[in-house]
């Protein structure tokens, strides 16, 4: 069984969609396809569902009603004069008159995660039947029939299996098409795996199926050494680690989905970036294999916000990080990077929803310095840290870009740099041109 996943591009107009059904086509076996909503479709919902928010229910309406305008003028194109035209033009209606109905209701969780559910309810309905309409047998089946949340708000790998499974059981056809991003909580409501889900989705099924392979096709050749829209001359990267891919996807590298490697690594299943422009290129296969080469590429996180704590009680003292720590963990707010001087400490974080909580409850430990605007840059390969000469030749290309923090030798895969927004570009161009 292979998984193929499609992302938004990769759907969002008619003509890239009957590419897709051609790519399915081309594969042989079991598969199972992972379709995201037409491109700017889940951006569209989101806005619908502020306005729903901020009580401006006539905003949310117009902005729906222009989507579905949008969808319209798709199916024609999609379906041409054939009868499968009126059927998902109906669907359509249906699901638009779902969304009028949302906008209608009083405003909580659950009118949002149904609005925000709607775009791959869409995209797979019309894409099976434009998939049988042209011959290609497929069933669909629902992902809020099986991906499954557990209280914290991660994927149940168990009980996925399972639901999974007792479908899988009822199915003929050897093309299976499913929602991506969508998932239902433990407390049975509907729910998703957040932003950029659908790729996590692949993963996830792809480990509890324990398939040969997950396909993940976007409208890039592959993982790039560096950031193609900042940085000239970034080749795609053939090969990449479980450990490399997850932390560029963490750190920045926009093709994947920071936690979709995990369920991929744990069983092992290869993971492979394609292109839906150019199909025959190689992409880059994620697998266990590490390859050799010091450092492969390099990724920027934005919007990263650094909080030094300085206080001359932390001299010597047992606990302090703890107490730090703790403040954190209260507000469910993730570290990414971490220093420590004998007075001081320096952390990242890249959600500021609470940090003015947090600021307030770390300011009985010492003084708390904020810096907003910062970026995170990561530098990831092999044994990076224990490479020879990498270390110089990072700083040397950095000689006049200021370096607010610096992470070295906390994993065997990376080395981190913070540095203001401001310096990130220039940071980016001296590393490329230093390191490749
Ligand atoms: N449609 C969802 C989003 O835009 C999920 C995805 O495309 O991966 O975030
Ligand atoms: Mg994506």
């Amino acid at each position: 069984m292979k998984i193929m996943k499609f992302g938004g591009t990769s759907v969002g107009s008619p003509q890239r969609m009957k590419e897709v059904a051609e790519i399915v086509s081309a594969e042989q076996g079991k598969r199972i396809v992972v379709l995201s909503a037409l491109s700017g479709t889940t951006n569209t919902l989101v806005a619908i569902s502020e306005k729903c928010a901020a009580s401006q229910k006539p905003e949310a309406r117009k902005i729906a009603d222009d989507l579905k305008i949008k969808y319209y003028t798709f199916l024609d194109d999609l379906f041409g004069d054939a009868p499968e035209v009126k059927a998902n033009k109906e669907f359509a209606d249906e699901v638009f008159d779902l969304v009028d109905h949302l906008i209608d209701q009083n405003y909580n969780d659950q009118v949002n995660k149904m609005l925000l559910a709607q775009g791959e309810i869409m995209s797979t309905h019309f894409f099976t039947d434009y998939m049988n309409m042209t011959g290609r047998k497929c069933e669909m089946i629902m992902a809020a029939d099986y991906m499954t949340l557990d209280e914290n708000a991660e994927p149940s790998l168990n009980i996925t299996t399972t639901k999974i499974n007792a479908l899988l059981a009822e199915v003929q056809a050897d093309v299976i098409i499913t929602q991506g991003y969508i998932a239902r909580n433990a407390s049975g409501g509907m729910d998703n795996l957040r932003r950029g889900g659908s790729d996590y989705t692949a993963t996830i099924i792809g480990a509890v199926l324990k398939s040969e392979e997950v396909q993940i096709w976007t409208d890039i050749d592959g993982m790039h050494n560096n950031d193609p829209r900042i940085v000239q001359n970034t080749h795609p990267l053939a090969n990449l680690s479980f450990e490399e891919a997850s932390e560029l996807a963490y750190f920045g590298a926009k093709v994947l989905h920071p936690h979709c490697i995990i369920p991929a690594q744990l069983h092992e299943v290869p993971v492979r970036i394609k292109n839906t422009m150019d199909p025959t290129a190689h992409g880059t296969l994620i697998s266990a294999i590490q390859g050799p080469g010091a450092v492969k590429a390099i990724a920027a996180k934005d919007n990263i916000t650094a909080i030094k704590i300085k206080s001359s009680r932390m001299v010597m003292a047992y606990g302090f990080l703890k107490k730090i720590f703790e403040v954190f963990e209260s507000y469910r707010t993730p570290i990414d990077m971490i220093t420590t001087s004998e007075i001081a400490v320096s952390l990242t974080i890249d959600n500021p929803e609470h940090l003015d909580k947090i600021i307030a409850e770390l300011s009985q430990f010492g003084k708390v310095e904020v810096d907003h605007q910062q970026t995170i840059i990561c530098i990831v390969g092999d044994m990076v840290a224990e490479h020879k000469g990498v270390g110089s030749k990072i700083f040397l290309s950095l000689d006049d870009v200021p370096l607010r923090m610096i992470s070295y030798g906390g994993s065997r895969n990376n080395i981190s740099l913070l540095v203001s927004e401001e310096h990130k570009k220039d940071a980016l161009q001296k590393l490329h041109e230093s390191l490749f």
